[in-house]
């Protein structure tokens, strides 16, 4: 089949089956932008609450850009991936009226990779350009039989039709979430499935190539509990750094499990009982176990209810709050 039948085949069946999804079909560069910044490390489904919040609550990037930053934390809490973000806010600060129009000045700005920025620009610009996430990778890697990014992303960019190139990479997007699946494809109801090579050659656990993993770092902190009439101390976190700006509990330094040190990660605390349980979140880079340590020391500081509050806090730290409530 030739390059533009293939495209003619996909876009027909985005015509017929594509997904509905809040981001499609709004023409906004804005909400295109909001979208695919969420999308990125996060499934759809736990995307679609945060992506209608914000677009209530800022209903433009102007909007987003007077929003103070800690407001926008506040609302990101629990999707992850923090600094999305604080680069959400300083790029929408940096633009002077509207989004450039194209994949090569988007992706000058902060937070947009070479993916986001290609698909903002296909998507909200129509450009006609190929958008290679992992998902695509995947798909057009088994329907051709390429593997590595960038040679699929080279190979994808001749079969971009120039009259309706979003489409057609939402309809990639939309195989990759759906039939052309990592594990289970169901190649017999995806469109593609006559011309797939990895399907025809039965070679679709060759595509895309294994990479091996290497196991995470693990590191290793305690994190304080200050109670005060049933209260507990919270504090807002620098805001370099992971979690920065966020609100958490107090903890010592994170460090690798191999150098870290009770008496070192206790410090001036003398009055205190470690509690018989650890809290495991698994960061992007390093895997983090934290060891409660209730404090018996006085400090001052914010105090809150742990059952009523109006604090949003990250995963981590509702993990936290979570193995306090408990008890
Ligand atoms: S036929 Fe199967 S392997 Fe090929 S693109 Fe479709 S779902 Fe993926």
């Amino acid at each position: 089949m030739s390059n533009h039948n293939t495209a003619a085949l996909l876009l027909e069946y985005f015509d017929k089956h594509k997904r509905a999804l809040p981001w499609r079909g709004v023409n906004d560069a804005y909400k295109t932008w909001l979208s695919e910044i969420m999308l990125q490390q996060t499934t759809v489904k736990t995307v679609t609450p945060y992506y209608e919040k914000f677009i209530a609550k800022w209903a433009d990037v102007h909007a987003l850009a007077n929003a103070p930053l800690d407001d926008i934390l506040r609302e990101w809490a629990g999707l992850g991936y923090y600094s999305r973000a604080r680069n959400l806010h300083a790029c929408a600060q940096s633009l002077s009226v509207h989004f450039p129009q194209n994949a090569a000045d988007l992706a000058k700005l902060k937070g947009i990779g070479a993916y986001t920025s290609s698909a903002i620009a296909a998507i909200a610009f129509h450009e006609p350009i190929a958008v290679v996430d992992g998902n695509v990778e995947r798909v057009w890697g088994r329907f051709r039989t390429i593997n590595g990014l960038e040679n699929v992303r080279r190979d994808l960019q001749t079969y971009v039709p120039h009259d309706r190139p979003g489409d057609f990479a939402e309809m990639l997007m939309d195989l990759g979430a759906t039939h052309c699946s990592p594990r289970n494809p169901t190649c017999a109801l995806c469109p593609l499935n006559a011309d797939c090579v990895a399907y025809n050659t039965g070679k679709i656990a060759e595509y895309p190539a294994k990479k091996l993993k290497k196991p995470l770092p693990e590191k290793r902190a305690l994190c304080f509990i200050y109670v005060n009439e049933g209260r507990v101390l919270v504090e807002t976190r620098p805001n370099k750094g992971l979690l920065g700006g966020m609100s958490g509990v107090p903890c010592s330094e994170w460090v690798l499990a191999a150098d870290f040190n009770m008496a070192e990660a206790l410090g001036e605390i003398k009055d205190y009982t470690i509690k018989n349980t650890v809290i495991r979140h698994v960061f992007t880079h390093f895997a983090l176990e934290l060891t409660p340590v209730i404090v018996h020391d006085k400090r001052a500081g914010r105090y809150i209810d742990i059952s009523d509050h109006n604090e949003a806090f990250p995963t981590l730290f509702n993990k936290v709050l979570a193995s306090l409530s408990l008890e």
